[in-house]
């Protein structure tokens, strides 16, 4: 396995670093305190052909592989972690479900303007009882004529009170259990009945708004189903596969922050007259810390490399998402160490970082659930 960065990769990597530097990185302290949706950012990134990086160009998207796609998100990820979700929610979730299973007036219609960036996209699976277990959804689409009429609700719902374009899942058959759920194209303008009930207050994660979201009789026409009735559940946990891939990448780009502010700080500190650097103890703390995100991003890449050539990547980009987020929250941790009492406060970004990185352990697949996905396929094969 060679994952040496092509021309191409290296290219857009260092473009994207460039980007995060000089226009995310000033921002994300306010983006942090503030919590406020950065609609001028996503408006830039749209310009730079990051809102549908892997997307192909005749459907509005910078047909970019999955490497430079997942090395692009650890760089905006790198500057905000807010920002990397709300990226990783409306490429690898929003887009890739309508790219997938959308047909072609479906794609031409509402991927088109998503993956170009002109609006914005989120993914409705979870509810207040139905997380991890998604069969347990009670939201339901009931077909009347050429209409679904939707009722139900979602929570967590990344980009949710900001989507232009929301892809919904809603049980067509309730009898059915997991068979029984269908994917929708929803319009919060267009279709009565859409209502955010409100957004969460969290720890971390700040600028990317998770909603609530609440369905009251809301119609959907027929012409805006993805795929056929009953394919929800597999399409869901098949573009959840594709997105471990990017939240690894998040997790990533997270720890290399945490470690490029350790580096600096034990570099400048001082303390019994030299620098903390110079003391064994905080040396090994960032030899271990490099060597984390070094081991991350290897199977981050090698989780994208599956996926590249068509081969099964359902334990590998589980393998990558579980370990990026670990390293993710520890080598945070260890950067706020690092700081001593400095890194406990908000004039320096690590404590931030710390607070970002907790979130990979949750969504799009607790860690406790990919142990179960990858204890599954070991004891599969
Ligand atoms: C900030 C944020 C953004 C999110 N964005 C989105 C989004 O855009 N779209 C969306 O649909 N959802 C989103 N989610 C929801 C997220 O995917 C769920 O929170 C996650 O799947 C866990 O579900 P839960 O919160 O109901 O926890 P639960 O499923 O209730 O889990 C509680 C605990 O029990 C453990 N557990 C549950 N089942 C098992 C099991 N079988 N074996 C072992 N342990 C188990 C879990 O690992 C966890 O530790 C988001 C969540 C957050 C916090």
């Amino acid at each position: 396995m060679d994952f040496t960065p092509t021309a191409e990769q290296r290219q857009i990597r260092e473009m994207v670093e460039q980007f995060a530097d000089e226009e995310i990185q000033p921002r994300a302290a306010e983006i942090d305190e503030t919590d406020e949706f950065p609609r001028d950012l996503v408006d830039r990134m749209a310009e730079l052909g990051l809102m549908g990086m892997p997307i192909p160009e005749e459907y509005g998207g910078a047909g970019l592989d999955y490497h430079a796609y997942a090395m692009a998100l650890e760089e905006i990820s790198r500057a905000s972690g807010g920002l990397g979700t709300v990226v990783a929610a409306h490429v690898s979730l929003a887009c890739n479900m309508i790219y997938e299973y959308g047909d072609e007036a479906q794609k031409e219609e509402y991927l088109v303007p998503l993956a170009s960036g002109r609006e914005v996209g989120a993914f409705a699976l979870s509810e207040p009882g139905a997380g991890s277990d998604v069969p347990a959804m009670e939201t339901t689409a009931e077909r009347n004529g050429d209409e679904y009429v939707v009722d139900g609700g979602k929570l967590w719902i990344s980009n949710g009170s900001v989507a232009d374009t929301v892809v919904l899942f809603a049980k067509t058959d309730p009898e059915a259990g997991a068979k029984g759920i269908s994917s929708f194209v929803v319009r919060p303008e267009e279709d009565r009945g859409f209502v955010v009930e409100g957004t969460e207050d969290k720890l971390g994660d700040k600028g990317c708004p998770t909603a609530e979201l609440r369905f009251e009789e809301m119609r959907v026409p027929v012409s805006r189903r993805l795929g056929a009735e009953g394919d929800g559940m597999g399409q869901a946990l098949k573009t959840l596969n594709g997105g471990r891939i990017t939240i690894a990448a998040r997790g990533v780009g997270i720890a290399q922050a945490a470690l490029d502010e350790a580096l600096a700080y034990a570099g400048e500190r001082e303390q019994f007259d030299q620098s903390i650097g110079d003391f064994q103890a905080i040396q090994h703390k960032l030899a271990d810390m490099d060597t984390k995100v070094q081991a991350a991003r290897m199977l981050m890449h090698r989780a994208a490399d599956r996926k590249m050539r068509g081969k099964e990547y359902i334990k590998a980009a589980a393998q990558a998402k579980l370990h990026a987020s670990e390293v993710s929250r520890e080598v945070a941790n260890e950067g706020i160490q690092i700081h001593g009492g400095y890194g406990y406060v908000k004039d320096f970004p690590v404590e931030r970082f710390y607070r970002d990185a907790k979130l990979n352990e949750i969504y799009e697949g607790t860690s406790e659930i990919l142990r179960n996905t990858i204890a599954d396929q070991l004891l599969d094969s």
